[in-house]
């Protein structure tokens, strides 16, 4: 490959203004860092300190109504959705914690004040546990007041659709599948579009067409450089990544964008 080709983000990313530039989310907290875990405490902990502006996080309903911080349906082959959750609470993550329930994440999040949360709904068996996992959601967050912190992101429809109905006013939802386009999430009353990487190189009109309509762009799992530089080049408004610090020394190193002359008046 030429090294002109290779270049060619970075060269473009040189004329772009480092104001307005994207928001950087940990992608399931900030876990490629020592003693951390994907979905840990430690993960969360670990993308406050390095000034994330949002943390993501899964979440899973227990049979018994609590809800598990996880990416995967399973932990260590435990069913999450189909056990209980004093047999799920057994289970450790890879670096020694306990399986995290989302109280447990709520009441660290409480001593993190300047680091918003990215709650994950995963999609369950049935549409009745999504639309009470929501409430029970809900529920926990005004709990922890943290209702003005905390975002829903979600691939399932009811979930989602769910928590545009329930959640406060003014609270953002985005959905992830990419299946909508941008009329129809500002039709479901959604915040704005939370969409692949893969999504959104073959649809970048969409991202204008976002704006637009006064929704937002948060792009994942973005983690190659020159997906972040084609991100922050497309003026999108977030990105959720596997490599906070990398992105966020990408967006520092942006060049100032001159501010304009103003006019002599006569
Ligand atoms: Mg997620």
């Amino acid at each position: 490959m030429k090294i002109k080709t290779i270049l060619a983000p970075f060269l473009l990313l040189a004329a772009l203004s480092a104001s307005g530039q994207p928001k950087v989310i940990a992608h399931r907290g900030y876990w490629d860092a020592p003693g951390s875990a994907q979905n840990s405490l430690r993960s969360l902990a670990k993308a406050d300190s390095i000034g994330c502006y949002a943390s993501e996080f899964d979440v899973w309903m227990t049979p018994d109504g609590v809800i598990m911080v996880n990416h995967d349906p399973t932990i260590n082959k435990t069913e999450i959705q189909n056990t209980p959750s004093q047999t799920v609470l057994l289970e450790k993550l890879s670096n020694g914690e306990t399986i995290p329930t989302l109280d447990q994440y709520l009441e660290a999040a409480t001593k993190m004040p300047n680091m918003r949360l990215v709650c994950e709904l995963k999609t369950h068996d049935s549409r009745q546990r999504e639309v009470a996992a929501v409430s029970k959601i809900l529920e926990l967050v005004k709990k922890y007041g943290l209702e003005d912190r905390t975002d829903y992101i979600t691939f399932s429809r009811d979930g989602f659709r769910e928590f545009t109905k329930k959640a406060p006013k003014g609270t953002a939802v985005y959905y992830l599948s990419g299946d909508f386009v941008p009329e129809q999430i500002k039709h479901h009353k959604g915040r704005g579009i939370d969409y692949s990487i893969k999504t959104m190189r073959k649809h970048p009109e969409w991202i204008k067409q976002c704006h637009d309509l006064g929704l937002e762009v948060n792009v994942w799992t973005v983690n190659k450089p020159e997906d972040m530089a084609w991100c922050i080049e497309q003026g999108v408004d977030y990105i959720t990544t596997n490599d906070p610090e990398g992105l966020q020394k990408m967006i520092s190193e942006l060049p100032e964008k001159p501010t304009p002359k103003k006019k002599k008046k006569n």
